[in-house]
């Protein structure tokens, strides 16, 4: 996988600065899952005051930097006005080449004196960090506690070349203050209520993953979910073949680890069009580059396992009246696959909230995109807050 193209240069930075137009409703702001700002910080940045671009996205985003690598093209960029002249500011890019280019590592976040109040958050990832930012801006004092041994959570199962870690660190940095901070990695933490037995105040449970969606055919044993492939792919590495189930971005991020594991020929099987796959254009690039198949119109029926090799059987399907529907008598055998994965999507069976007791993340909302988690963590820190103080 290359990663040649992960930030804009400098160049093209200023490129993109000056198509902004600078639109007084600000569509671009009001699309955003945090009402992080691109008229304000491109504004600033154009006139050459990179600092206050930096704070501008801060204010409303503590994962500046990971949100400009990861976010789809579907909420800001997808409001942008200037889709109506030519092509959309690439909104992302620009926010993350102002953080890599123009964040200095000694900025943290500024707090107000300690409220005496404690919390917990359960789970390190997008939802736990933009809660632990709420919290702290309102002076709680926090223990976030992570099962695994680094955080980020679900930010760890995207691969390095589009998120590296050291860019989730860098956001993590901003909000670690070790005085109102501890972090508690490998804790797994399985009852919330003894927490609050414990003397904390109020809970944020953002630990929680989703469950994978499952195929529902026969043999669907002898295939891997793309939680489990994407965590621990380094056990999975093989140089045969592999074939992913699903065409949406995380399909597309297992397929890629999967070449760049080494895999000889990398398959993906997509239910419907070629057009319908929910990737972004640079997504649909890579895929060609690392020379990965798609079979579009194509879904899977069952999974056979003979002598350590897996076969797919698929079906092809068609459109009648707008209806997908399978095409009758096009069965076929697909043999020697060393790996299936699936990909088709996640679900979540969300725990009820409860008094001081609020969750986040893709436990409530079903695995959705980093600022989205962000988004639901936000809105069950300013809720726990209100609650705890009375507000
Ligand atoms: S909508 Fe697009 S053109 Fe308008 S201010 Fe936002 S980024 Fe600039
Ligand atoms: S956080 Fe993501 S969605 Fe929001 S403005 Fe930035 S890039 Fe766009």
């Amino acid at each position: 996988m290359s990663n040649k193209n992960l930030y804009l240069t400098k160049p093209q930075l200023k490129a993109e600065l000056e198509k902004c137009l600078g639109c007084r409703n600000m569509p671009c702001t009001g699309a955003c899952p945090v009402s992080c700002s691109p008229q304000e910080f491109i504004a600033a940045a154009r006139k050459g005051d990179f600092s206050a671009a930096v704070k501008i996205i801060n204010r409303n985003n503590p994962l500046g930097q990971t949100c400009g690598l990861i976010c789809p093209d579907k909420f800001c960029m997808h409001a942008c006005t200037r889709c109506l002249l030519d092509y959309a500011i690439n909104i992302p890019a620009v926010q993350a080449a102002l953080m890599e280019y123009y964040r200095s590592p000694d900025e943290k976040l500024e707090v107000p004196e300690a409220n005496g109040r404690r919390i917990a958050i359960i789970g390190a990832g997008p939802a736990g960090m933009a809660a632990a930012w709420i919290l702290l801006k309102q002076g709680f004092t926090l223990d976030v506690f992570e099962a695994g041994d680094k955080i980020g959570g679900a930010l760890n199962l995207i691969p390095e070349s589009r998120l590296p870690h050291a860019a989730v660190e860098k956001d993590w940095n901003y909000i670690y203050l070790p005085e109102r901070l501890t972090l508690h990695l490998n804790t797994r933490i399985e009852n919330c209520d003894a927490l609050l037995q414990q003397g904390f105040d109020g809970v944020i449970a953002a630990g929680g993953e989703p469950f994978c969606t499952a195929l529902n055919i026969e043999g669907e044993e002898h295939s891997l979910s793309f939680m489990e492939y994407l965590r621990h792919s380094e056990k999975y590495q093989t140089t045969g073949n592999v074939a992913v189930i699903g065409g949406g971005l995380v399909a597309v991020d297992c397929a890629l680890v999967a070449k760049a594991g080494g895999a000889e020929h990398v398959e993906m099987f997509v239910r419907r069009q070629l057009s319908d796959m929910k990737i972004t254009r640079a997504e649909y690039l890579e895929l060609l580059e690392q020379r990965i198949d798609v079979s579009t119109m194509t879904s899977p029926e069952k999974i056979v396992s003979e002598n350590g090799r897996l076969s797919l059987f698929t079906r092809k399907n068609r459109f009648e009246n707008g209806i997908l529907k399978p095409l009758p008598d096009s069965s076929i055998k697909r043999p020697d696959f060393d790996l299936i994965i699936r990909a088709i999507g996640s679900y979540a069976d969300p725990a009820e909230d409860k008094p001081r007791i609020l969750y986040a993340g893709d436990v409530k909302t079903g695995a959705s995109t980093a600022v989205e988690a962000m988004a639901s963590g936000i809105n069950a820190a300013r809720k726990l807050a209100a609650e705890i103080l009375g507000a």
